[in-house]
């Protein structure tokens, strides 16, 4: 734990320290990717409970995935010891959740209500057809409450108890929310409910990682966060601690023609001479991009034994490379199959977010039966086949392979994906099962394994990694659109929005790729490189051995 209260600012810089310190009110810092936001938020806690005497119990920090608040939970209790437990901390839909709970009765739910899992909701869908009204009560009827009832409830129920709004905000007195860009309309209501006007309400983010329009995100709350609350205090942070100054350049570039943020800036404080630029390929085809991908990610860590790259790292980053530090983003997630059978047939271990959840994975319904394969044992064990067991129940979700058994690898690797959230859970299964069912796509990658993380760029938010591979940056996918069609501005501005925090998110090498064909909507075609890429300056760029065929007709093409 470091000294509470004397030098608790020492690691911050100038404008972090600003940020942490400022008094009361509310509180927009508009800061760029790499920029310290989390190390800013958790020191501004830190700062407010040691020296302005505020208490941790009066903190609400809001962020919008489990991992995220893990993390500033994990952050806090370094600087703050014992006491950051009392801070809390959630995603948006753990603090409804919670409000609920706090509220049941209130809000007409029962005491023991849970959450509809896929299962329950298809099955109310299919009962209720288009009427919304009717597939509301039906989940009712059964003690459920849909994902998205987890706010608009709480927001209802604030909406006309004004008593109890009163006590909300006098139990937080302190609300902080990371992210603040991607707020939608319910989100936004919920803080206006729990924070006053001039409320000390501290707002962080980036308008130019605005990235969830289509789901109803909405800029604009950032934008106008001075209208909104009075007094609103602004401090921008713009020195970048994460990308080399080739990346960092390649970055800013890039998003130049559609910043939201007025003077774009961002210095780098990583100033290595040798750094390398950024690695730019162009593929033939989806196969030789995939080819590509295994013979660097072969060249950067099969060399780990014998040299060490990056001489120049700061911070006592690792000089050498493991799987782990390597991510490979794309825009959809068709494009994952042929590289994750290209890395796997080169014995490369991957890890990607799938679209069923933990508790979908073969092997989680069978962790009761099949535990003691594990070598888990004690009080976690009994934990975890709790979870097994009700999950088994609740979700009834077995998967078998084609003799009808279930694999002891699979059971393992569930075990070993529950462990830590059940270990974190306590002997709060409620808590563990409504963890599971509110994580966001993100939450289901383990940090530590030794693998190649693959992801979507949306899921890759916030994240960050010493090697970063962007693939398909190709007119069609980047900006992403139905052939034949041409996106509208603002679908474009957020497509380019979408490839800065892919560029980003990359610390010491960045890698972009397209292909010259690629299958889409069912048939093969050619492609441009992504017109995102025509603003970079050519200089910022080194290019991978291009196929000697295609190289002419890649100079004609141009010349046209
Ligand atoms: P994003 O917009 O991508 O979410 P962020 O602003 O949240 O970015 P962080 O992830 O908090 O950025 O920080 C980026 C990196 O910079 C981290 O590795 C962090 O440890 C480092 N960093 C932040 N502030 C400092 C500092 N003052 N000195 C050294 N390193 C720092
Ligand atoms: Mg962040």
């Amino acid at each position: 734990m470091e000294e509470v209260g004397t030098g608790l600012l020492d690691r911050l810089d100038a404008m972090q320290r600003v940020a942490a310190s400022a008094p009361g009110g509310p509180l927009l810092i508009v800061a760029g990717p790499g920029t310290g936001k989390t190390r800013t938020l958790t020191h501004r806690i830190a700062y407010l409970c040691a020296e302005l005497n505020v208490f941790p119990e009066q903190c609400l920090a809001i962020t919008f995935t489990r991992r995220a608040a893990e993390e500033l939970r994990h952050r806090l209790d370094g600087l703050l010891g014992p006491v950051a437990e009392d801070v809390t901390v959630g995603t948006f839909h753990s603090l409804g959740l919670a409000i609920l709970r706090e509220n049941a009765a209130a809000a007409g739910l029962p005491a023991d209500f849970r959450i509809a899992d896929d299962a329950d909701r298809t099955a109310a869908r299919a009962e209720a057809g288009d009427d919304d009204a009717r597939y509301a009560a039906l989940l009712r009827k059964r003690d459920l409450v849909d994902l998205d009832e987890l706010l608009t409830l709480p927001v209802a129920l604030l909406r006309g108890d004004k008593k109890l709004v009163r006590e909300y905000r006098d139990r937080w007195k302190w609300i902080f929310v990371d992210e603040y860009q991607d707020v939608d309309a319910v989100q936004y209501e919920l803080l206006r409910l729990l924070s006053p006007a001039d409320g000390n309400l501290c707002a962080i983010g980036d308008p130019d990682q605005a990235i969830y329009s289509f789901r109803g995100a909405d800029v604009g709350y950032f934008l106008r966060f001075s209208q909104d609350f009075t007094d609103a205090r602004l401090v921008r942070l713009n020195r970048n601690y994460r990308s080399s100054a080739p990346i960092l350049a390649a970055a800013v570039q890039a998003i130049a023609p559609s910043s939201l943020v007025r003077g774009r800036r961002l210095d780098p404080a990583r100033l290595d001479p040798e750094a390398p630029l950024v690695g730019r390929y162009a593929a033939a085809s989806v196969a030789d991009e995939a080819d590509f991908l295994v013979r660097t990610i072969d060249d950067l860590v099969g060399g780990l034994s014998h040299r060490s790259l990056d001489s120049g790292r700061i911070d006592g980053r690792a000089t050498t490379l493991s799987f782990s530090d390597i991510a490979v983003l794309y825009r959809t997630d068709s494009q994952a199959a042929p590289i994750v059978d290209a890395l796997a047939r080169a014995n490369i271990p991957v890890q990607k977010r799938s679209h069923d959840r933990l508790r979908d994975r073969p092997g989680v319904t069978a962790i009761a039966r099949e535990l003691r394969h594990t070598g888990l044992d004690g009080p976690l064990a009994a934990r975890v086949r709790l979870a097994g067991q009700v999950l088994a129940e609740r979700f009834a979700v077995p998967t078998l392979d084609g003799s009808g058994s279930v694999r002891p690898d699979d059971v393992r690797s569930a075990v070993d994906l529950l462990a830590p959230l059940a270990r974190r859970c306590g002997d709060d299964l409620e808590l563990f099962l409504s963890q599971l069912a509110t994580g966001a796509e993100v939450d289901a990658l383990d940090p530590r394994a030794e693998a190649v993380t693959l992801l979507t760029l949306h899921a890759a938010k916030g994240l960050e990694f010493p090697v970063v591979f962007l693939v398909g940056a190709e007119d069609g996918l980047l900006p992403l659109r139905w052939p034949g069609t041409a996106p509208d501005d603002d679908a474009v501005a957020e497509e380019r929005r979408l490839f800065f925090v892919g560029l980003t998110r990359a610390q010491d090498r960045l890698y972009v790729s397209h292909a010259a064909r690629r299958v889409r909507h069912g048939a093969e075609r050619e492609c441009r490189p992504s017109p995102f890429l025509d603003v970079i300056d050519p200089g910022l760029f080194e290019r991978f051995g291009e196929p000697e065929a295609r190289r002419p007709k890649d100079r004609q093409l141009r010349l046209i």
